[in-house]
């Protein structure tokens, strides 16, 4: 009898205990799947989250007090506080605040007012940037649809500007992901779950808040963020979250070259390489990067191709995990190789023109057609170009040749380059002559680095007179130009 009495009470505990869960999560839960305001947010004080004064930068904590003091609210938000709840230190720290943009720049002399699709504050501490955003608010009003100024919207639903401000509820509701939309109060220290997003956080679930085709067509780049965010903090995109990507792939067209350009450095430059680059061509995605480069891969008309972007990738990721120096131009050349090789090779055959004609004829052609996708800036071009032309320059070392190559700025990047070329070829077992001379070239410039200067001009004497020495090149003759008939007139 006692024993029943004893049962019956546990159970009774936990059935209580069961339901005030569900009371607390499953309330913000039901209003992120209606996507209805997000009034109550779930709170949690200073003993219930690990989140603390000491991991947020002393900038960020001075452009929170000076906002609160000044009168306004002002939250540390998104990043910042989902890595410190995962353990992790912050890339960045962003705040938002319910002061207007010309307010916040009314309370900081380092700031500067940057974006037009997005009107942001940047306080500048030297090479810190703390980025400040104003609420943003709903588009739905009539009022706001035609005012085209401050929110505009594509056909296709994609929001080209938005600049309306809002509450911090109106502001949780539009932000992407539920574990971006936790603020942190350093006037309270408490942290504000509109989304549920600290349960998202510890199920370690990427969920979009509201109707996620509706939040894709609005901003395509979500889709690259959901992939980013998974392989970043090794979480899982949620089902529903995931299904409509791919075939919401194509509204990738209508990001601007530059705003991909961003994206490129996120997804490639921070150390996740490999993975997202699988990701995006498991989604579909990864032709809006470089279209060259998936025709490639997908018609598999260059064996080396995938092993060979593969293992720049890895590299950089070792480098960037490393706390190396990195450059995007060395990964873009990488990317980019063997689709210019296929355009030396097609001008080659069609025209008659001289090697440099070629290389210059096609560095052209695949520079515009990239530049339509990514927006590559001029100083990385440059690097790109210099570490192809020097895969040239290596090979010819007879003379002053070698030393002119060793002394190029860029020589250390060309270098690199042609090591993983050899490797690649070796590593598939390439025996033909071509990928044996590669080979024994990147060897000869490895040992020519480690000795001494006249040992030096030894090795550049002994390539003047080996039989695989350089060939002297026998420049094409160009065509004589023949005028037709309608050009003369
Ligand atoms: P990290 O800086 O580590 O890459 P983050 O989450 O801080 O991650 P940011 O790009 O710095 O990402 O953006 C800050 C916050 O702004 C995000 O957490 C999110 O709340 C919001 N945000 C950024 N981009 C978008 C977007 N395209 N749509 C909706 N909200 C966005
Ligand atoms: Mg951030």
């Amino acid at each position: 009898m006692r024993e029943k009495l004893i049962v019956k009470t546990g159970l009774i505990i936990i059935k209580s205990v069961i339901n005030l869960c569900k009371k607390v999560f499953g309330k913000a839960r039901e209003k992120n799947s209606t996507l209805s305001s997000f009034e109550q947010p779930i709170i949690l004080s200073r003993d219930q989250h690990p989140v603390s004064r000491k991991h947020i930068s002393h900038n960020a904590l001075k452009v929170l007090y000076r906002l609160n003091k000044g009168g306004f609210d002002a939250y540390l938000v998104g990043g910042g506080v989902r890595d410190i709840l995962l353990g992790f230190e912050p890339k960045d720290f962003d705040i938002a605040t319910n002061a207007t943009p010309e307010q916040i720049k009314g309370l900081f002399r380092n700031c500067r007012l940057i974006g037009r699709r997005f009107r942001l504050a940047h306080i500048v501490f030297g090479r810190e940037i703390i980025e400040v955003a104003t609420f943003r608010g709903h588009h739905d009003s009539d009022e706001d649809k035609n005012c085209q100024k401050i929110s505009k919207q594509s056909e296709d639903g994609m929001l080209l500007r938005d600049n309306i401000y809002g509450s911090i509820e109106e502001d949780a509701e539009r932000r992407d992901f539920t574990i971006n939309a936790l603020y942190y109060s350093a006037k309270d220290f408490k942290v504000y779950d509109f989304a549920n997003g600290v349960a998202d956080v510890y199920a370690k679930k990427i969920r979009l808040i509201g109707d996620p085709e509706t939040r894709y067509r609005e901003d395509p780049v979500r889709m690259l963020r959901a992939i980013r965010f998974a392989t970043k903090l090794d979480m899982e995109i949620d089902a529903d979250t995931k299904a409509p990507i791919k075939s919401l792939a194509p509204l990738m067209a209508n990001i601007p070259p530059a705003r991909l350009f961003e994206e490129f450095l996120k997804l490639f430059m921070s150390g996740k390489a490999v993975e997202n680059f699988q990701q995006l061509r498991d989604y579909s995605l990864f032709q809006y990067f470089f279209p060259a480069v998936d025709q490639q891969l997908n018609q598999n008309t260059q064996p080396y191709l995938a092993d060979f972007i593969n293992l720049a990738m890895k590299n950089t990721d070792h480098r960037v995990n490393n706390e190396q120096r990195v450059s995007p131009a060395f990964l873009f050349a990488a990317m980019l190789w063997y689709p210019m090789q296929e355009h030396i090779q097609r001008l080659n055959n069609e025209t008659q023109l001289t090697p440099q004609d070629a290389f210059f004829g096609a560095l052209s052609e695949i520079m515009s057609e990239q530049q339509r996708s990514i927006a590559i800036p001029k100083r990385f071009q440059a690097v790109m170009k210099d570490i192809w032309i020097l895969q040239e320059k290596l090979v010819r070392r007879d003379g002053k040749r070698a030393f002119k190559a060793f002394e190029h700025p860029k020589f250390r990047a060309g270098y690199d380059f042609l090591l993983l070329r050899a490797e690649i070829e070796n590593a598939a077992g390439n025996t033909s002559e071509q990928g044996a001379a590669l080979q024994e070239l990147a060897k000869w410039w490895s040992d020519f680095q480690d000795c001494n200067a006249d040992t030096q001009q030894v090795m550049v004497k002994s390539v003047v007179t080996t039989k695989s020495g350089p060939r002297r090149t026998t420049r094409k003759r160009r065509k004589p130009r023949v005028l037709n008939s309608s050009s003369e007139t």
